[in-house]
């Protein structure tokens, strides 16, 4: 937005990439039909050693890259299971399950503007997003801000079950719940941008073609044309007005680095955003609630079976199923539904093969289905986060502390049984002896919240509707730091829309 205002910004970053081996073994499959890959190859970007621990993280080509963890610049003090920072080039994105949905009314009642005061700014942001999506009854309660979406084609199971949702006159005219194919950001066809999904069933590991967005290649497109001053290798450490410039200290190879800038747009994800504000304004040991989202996992047999065809499949989410719990609130339950993917497949030592008994088990994976269902942050634990000052060599440690909520194992037992409730009408009965999820501790990375936006910041840790953190006016938090509550329904399009609101409204002139 920034660039389509004229202005060539400046980018701090610390931007790490995937290791030159790994990228080698990416850009030689890219250039090959997936029936032409190599064994080796493919065992490569696959790998994952999470598939055996509690928590499955999902990886980017066999790398855990993307999770910064604690470092000697940025150090954390965080359970071994808990939440990190990003520090890769491009962030979360290049392992996100490129999952979007607009955030509903009811979902934004804490926000300081009317919902809708982000619907063009979604259009602007999808606009130029590869989208899968279609007109369906997902559309009542959350527009689709696009006509020329391009959905993937869905697995026969995904159809399958879409087909009996529509059928159901249970379900019918409802307003409690909504559901359609799942919106993602693939691209589902070739274009100038590059190539559109294959349907080679490594979604999880990452896409060597590129046909899932990250923002690296937004960023890689501006970097070639020209339209911004891309510095990698920059940790930033803090910033501070100096009348009317921003004074930003970075840490690089070389050194400390002192940058003058004439305004700041702080995108450092929500960990990272919050530690560089408590750091700037000096609030040692003073606690920040960072909010999450919070759900379980769930399997589910659907009695009416359906041709498995994993490797040959898109293993991102297939179905978006939405339900309310009118006795808890009124925010939507978020639920992604997909046939089981690769992870699942792996932890359970599944290999696309022939003979009897692979049939027998393609038979009883065409009737699993996979629902993982999260809840809105009101309605969740949360994280407290401290920064213990660092001493004269060292530098501040960032401390995340879980924070259960004392409801909700109540909320999830609730959700669970609702949605079997749903669910069991047209034959997709979950089985809830199997559901992963602590009511203790979150384990999604939908998180936000720390820096709250208010029409009138009181609080250090509050900021206006620009994402300004109280008594700076050049200095703007545009991440998932600033919302003032986390929907269930997806995180990375309402940063997106609230981010380009703010770089389109704020005064440049100067
Ligand atoms: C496995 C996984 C799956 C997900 N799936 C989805 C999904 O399906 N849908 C969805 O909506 N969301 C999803 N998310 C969440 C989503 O990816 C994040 O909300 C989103 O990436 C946040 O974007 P961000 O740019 O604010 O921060 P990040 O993605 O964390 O990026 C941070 C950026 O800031 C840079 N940086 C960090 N610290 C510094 C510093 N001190 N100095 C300079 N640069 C710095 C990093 O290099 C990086 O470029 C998922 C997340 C994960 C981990
Ligand atoms: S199935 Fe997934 S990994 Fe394979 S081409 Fe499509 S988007 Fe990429």
């Amino acid at each position: 937005m920034l660039v389509q205002r004229g202005v060539r910004p400046t980018i701090l970053d610390v931007g790490e990439t995937l290791d030159l081996d790994r990228q080698a073994v990416v850009a030689r499959m890219s250039a090959q039909q997936k029936t032409e890959w190599d064994a080796e190859d493919l065992a490569v970007i696959t790998h994952n050693p999470t598939v055996s621990h509690e928590k499955v993280l999902r990886l980017a080509f066999g790398s855990a890259y993307p999770y910064a963890g604690t470092r000697e610049s940025a150090p954390l003090d965080v359970a071994e299971d808990g939440p990190s920072p990003s520090m890769a080039r491009g962030g979360f994105s290049t392992i996100w399950g490129a999952a979007m949905l607009p955030a509903a009314y009811c979902d934004l009642k804490a926000w300081p503007f009317p919902s809708g005061d982000l619907d063009p700014y979604y259009e602007l942001v999808l606009r130029d997003l590869p989208f899968s999506a279609t007109k369906d009854r997902l559309a009542g309660e959350f527009p689709l801000y696009r006509d020329d979406t391009e959905p993937l084609a869905p697995s026969p199971i995904v159809r399958s079950f879409l087909q009996t949702l529509d059928r159901s006159h249970f379900l019918r005219g409802r307003n409690d719940l909504a559901y359609g194919q799942a919106r993602v950001a693939v691209r589902a066809h070739d274009g100038p941008d590059g190539r559109g999904c294959v349907y080679c069933g490594r979604c999880l590991s990452g896409c060597v073609y590129g046909s899932i967005y990250s923002a690296e290649q937004d960023l890689q497109k501006m970097i070639q044309r020209g339209e911004v001053d891309y510095r990698a290798g920059r940790t930033v450490l803090e910033f501070s007005e100096r009348g009317n410039d921003v004074e930003v200290v970075c840490e690089t190879k070389g050194g400390l680095e002192n940058i003058l800038v004439n305004r700041l747009f702080v995108a450092a994800g929500a960990l990272n955003s919050t530690r560089l504000v408590l750091e700037s304004k000096r609030l040692y040991d003073r606690p920040a609630v960072l909010k999450t989202t919070q759900g379980f996992v769930v399997p589910m047999i659907n009695i009416r079976g359906a041709p498995f065809e994993w490797p040959n499949a898109n293993t991102l989410s297939g179905i978006f199923f939405e339900f309310k719990l009118p006795s808890v609130s009124d925010n939507w339950v978020h639920s992604q539904i997909s046939p089981a993917n690769e992870l699942i497949l792996a932890k359970v030592g599944y290999q696309a093969g022939t003979g009897f008994l692979q049939y027998i088990r393609k038979l009883a994976l065409g009737r699993l289905l996979v629902a993982l269902c999260n809840f809105h942050s009101d309605l969740a634990g949360s994280y407290s986060l401290r920064l213990q000052r660092g001493s004269a060599s060292k530098r501040s440690v960032l401390s995340i502390a879980n924070q259960p909520s004392s409801d909700f194992a109540d909320v999830m037992k609730l959700g669970s049984r609702r949605l079997t409730r749903l669910l069991s009408r047209v034959g997709v009965f979950p089985v809830t002896p199997l559901m992963y999820g602590d009511p203790l501790k979150p384990i999604g990375w939908h998180f936000g919240g720390s820096l709250p936006m208010t029409r009138d910041p009181r609080d250090e840790m509050h900021t206006d509707v620009f994402g300004r953190p109280k008594g700076w006016q050049r200095i703007h938090v545009i991440d998932s730091s600033v919302f003032p509550s986390v929907p269930a329904t997806t995180i990375a399009l309402l940063a997106m829309a609230n981010a380009t609101r703010i770089a389109q409204t704020v005064t440049l002139e100067d």
